[in-house]
């Protein structure tokens, strides 16, 4: 592994290699938790990155010590030169993923295949197609199980975001786990965030402890198997004795993994995101444009890296609304 510069080493000595680029703010799905009701306020054109500014930015970042960038958006298969993106991508030493809602993978199934992106999280909140409509408010579920299963078939390593809020999918936690019975999939549940017009609410939320509670009373007999951690994990890991898949659980609000971390986030308009929380930003692609070096941007935004969720180390700071002047979902990419 390339060794990390102090650019990207914040005040805790945390490397950060991994980088998750958003291309776009736009979305084809319009789920509940990400995207607010009124839609939001999209940066002009002209503001956004470039293919050619994301590949340069990202070189930098690689130069570095980066060596994992994730696609996200917004939806990143929306990008009509997201195959130029992709394939300038793969000319860096980096291991490459993307995260999509996978209504348009089929289009991109070669392209995929030709950059070496072997790693794709789809979102998928339900199994059931009337649930689908309404958390995405769009008619897209068979559409999206299909590809999920021509991801399988062509053999790439596939996990399933499942956001579980209460009273919409928790009755679905055993129908997914059940869905990894006969194939070699990773379902990760994760606990609904508060994100800018999302009504996030703690009644809501289904806990890392509520979900593992369902999961060993219902394959008690069977077996619950854990596995071990990764390192920089945000799942914790478990599969069902005998199944070929496994699932996780990422606990952001209950239980969260910041001791670990190291990932940085690019929104769509270049501004560098320190934590998934962090009300502040940093705006590189300006510097950029004028030619100027942008690694003493980058290294100031690490080093104002708080240890714990942008400061909100406690649950009760966490759970309190006042304290999310953060962007929406959608355009900070998950
Ligand atoms: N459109 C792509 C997709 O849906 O996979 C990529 C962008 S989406 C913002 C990235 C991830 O963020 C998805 O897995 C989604 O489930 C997750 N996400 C969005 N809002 C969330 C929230 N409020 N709490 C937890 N996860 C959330
Ligand atoms: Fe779109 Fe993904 Fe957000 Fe759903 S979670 S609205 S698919 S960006």
């Amino acid at each position: 592994m390339k060794k990390v510069s102090a650019t990207l080493t914040d005040s805790f000595g945390r490397e950060h290699n991994y980088l998750r680029i958003s291309l776009t703010e736009k979305c084809n799905l319009r789920c509940t938790y990400c995207m607010p009701e009124n839609g939001v306020l999209l940066s002009p054109q002209s503001q956004l990155m470039t293919a050619n500014e994301v590949f340069h930015i990202a070189a930098l970042f690689v130069q570095n010590g980066v060596d994992k960038i994730r696609l996200t958006g917004g939806e990143p298969l929306l990008r009509k030169d997201f195959s130029e993106i992709l394939t300038s991508l793969s000319t860096l030493p980096v291991k490459l993923s993307i995260t999509t809602n996978a209504i348009l993978v089929d289009r991109y199934i070669e392209t995929f295949k030709s950059c070496g992106l072997k790693d794709i999280n789809v979102s998928l909140d339900t199994l059931n197609t009337t649930k689908f409509d309404a958390i995405t408010k769009r008619d897209q579920f068979s559409k999206a199980m299909s590809n999920i299963e021509l991801l399988i078939q062509e053999g790439f390593m596939v996990k399933l975001n499942v956001v579980l809020m209460k009273g919409f999918n928790d009755d679905e936690i055993i129908d997914f786990i059940n869905y990894t019975r006969d194939k070699p999939i990773n379902v990760r549940f994760i606990e609904f965030m508060p994100f800018d017009g999302n009504n996030w609410d703690k009644s809501k939320l289904v806990t890392f402890d509520e979900v593992l509670t369902a999961v060993n009373v219902h394959y008690a007999e069977v077996g619950v198997e854990s596995i071990p951690n990764e390192k920089n994990f945000t799942a914790r890991n478990y599969k069902i004795k005998n199944y070929k898949g496994s699932f996780g659980i990422i606990s952001t609000v209950t239980n969260p993994f910041c001791d670990a971390c190291n990932r940085i986030r690019l929104t769509a308009n270049g501004k560098l995101k320190n934590c998934l929380f962090s009300t502040g930003e940093t705006p590189l692609l300006e510097t950029f444009r004028d030619g100027k070096s942008i690694e003493g941007l980058i290294q100031h935004a690490l080093h104002q890296k708080k240890a714990v969720r942008a400061g909100m180390t406690e649950l009760e700071d966490f759970e309190n609304l006042e304290n999310h002047h953060n962007r929406s979902m959608i355009t900070i990419g998950g």
